[in-house]
């Protein structure tokens, strides 16, 4: 296994609307053994800096380098790197060991032994049993882990997986992921792991990228990124429900107090406004608040339009003066309706620059 560096990696692709620039000049190492999810919208770039690294795709300029070896210019067989994409691509008329051991057959291993190792391999990610059914006769969840058997058969220098699990139902994919974290511990590999689905890449990741049109905005540790995010983007992108954001003022004199845009709204920071632009974004997470039923409202709040019940939580959508605010509440704490008018309390706060979304505080 080894680790993987990325350095200033470029990807431009033409179009007739001038080049589209796919990854820009982003550079980053992955650890050895290491679980890193590159995680973004759509269209930010994940999936061509994946294949850069596989080699299916050549960099416009910058460098790849596996365990000490550069191999920006060596093609994708000569890697030794397995990759899982989204479409399970097994082939319908070979059992489940020949599809497991294929690799195996290209490198001209007799077939006692490649059903041996699939057994092997199957045996680790549980579907030993079904070495001598067809892929016809196999569950969705099943066939993934067949392709990823067949992925990791071969005890690669790396695991590259691309949405590998968009095509499966809720529940399915959170067993999957329990089974992925397994398989990472068992075999002890590197794995870059791609995702639009921020929820995903905060249970899977060791560290995580999230990425930007064609840029890294971050790359931390899940706490990191959801408690000290770099910018505006990466507080909006990470974390369920979405952060609030408010347009806000931010004066030396006031001490660590902002003035939301359009209302008479002081609200305390406890963030000291030295060195901190006057226009600002103000941030506060749904679950960073304290929300209280009021007759009459004075400050932050507003009334409570709908109330969406998650397991024990209440998510609450209030109607404020500056639109719309998110606010989870415990069910059996803050009994709190449809209809209620509410003063919201802010625990903990971020501040951003409000003309770059750089993080100020
Ligand atoms: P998604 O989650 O939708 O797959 P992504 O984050 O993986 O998106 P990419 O597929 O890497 O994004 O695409 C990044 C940009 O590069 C997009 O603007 C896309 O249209 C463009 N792009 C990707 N592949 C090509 C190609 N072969 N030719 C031209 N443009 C491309």
């Amino acid at each position: 296994m080894s680790d993987i560096q990325v350095d200033t990696l470029r990807k431009e692709f033409s179009s007739d609307g001038g080049p589209i620039v796919a990854v820009n000049d982003v550079s980053f190492t992955v650890e050895d053994g290491e679980f890193v999810c590159i995680v973004g919208p759509s269209g930010c770039g994940k999936t061509t800096l994946l294949r850069c690294i596989a080699g299916l795709e050549r960099p416009t300029s910058g460098s790849i380098t596996l365990a000490g070896e550069e191999v920006t210019d060596i093609p994708p067989q000569n890697r030794n790197l397995a990759f899982v994409f989204q479409d399970i691509t097994l082939y319908p008329h070979m059992k489940v060991w020949e599809n497991i051991s294929y690799p195996l057959k290209l490198d001209g291993v007799d077939a006692d032994t490649r059903y041996e190792r699939a057994q092997e391999v199957a045996d680790t990610i549980q579907i030993g049993e079904l070495l001598d059914m067809y892929p016809g006769d196999l569950s969705g969840g099943q066939q993934q882990r067949v392709a990823i058997g067949r992925s990791i058969i071969r005890s690669p220098r790396a695991y590259l997986l691309d949405e590998p699990m968009s095509d499966l139902d809720a529940k399915l994919k959170k067993e999957m992921r329990v089974e992925l974290q397994r398989i990472q511990q068992q075999v002890g590999g590197t794995m870059v792991y791609v995702t639009h689905d921020q929820e995903e890449a905060m249970t899977l990741s060791d560290r995580m990228i999230v990425m930007d049109d064609g840029e890294i905005q971050q790359f931390g540790s899940p706490q990191q990124v959801y408690h000290e995010p770099n910018n505006v983007f990466v507080a909006q992108f990470i974390g369920s429900p979405e952060i609030n954001l408010l347009s806000a003022t931010c004066r030396d004199d006031t001490g660590g107090t902002v003035t939301v845009d359009d209302t008479g709204w002081n609200i305390e920071t406890g963030i000291a406004s030295q060195g901190v632009p006057e226009n600002v974004t103000f941030g506060f997470r749904p679950r960073h608040t304290n929300v209280e039923p009021v007759e009459d409202l004075d400050g932050l709040g507003g009334e409570v339009a709908l109330v969406e019940a998650v397991g024990d939580e209440n998510i609450l959508y209030i109607d404020t003066e500056v639109g719309e605010i998110r606010a989870v509440v415990d069910i059996e704490r803050t009994p709190i309706e449809e209809g209620d008018t509410v003063a919201v309390d802010v625990e903990r706060s971020y501040l951003f620059d409000g003309a770059t979304g750089t993080t100020v505080a």
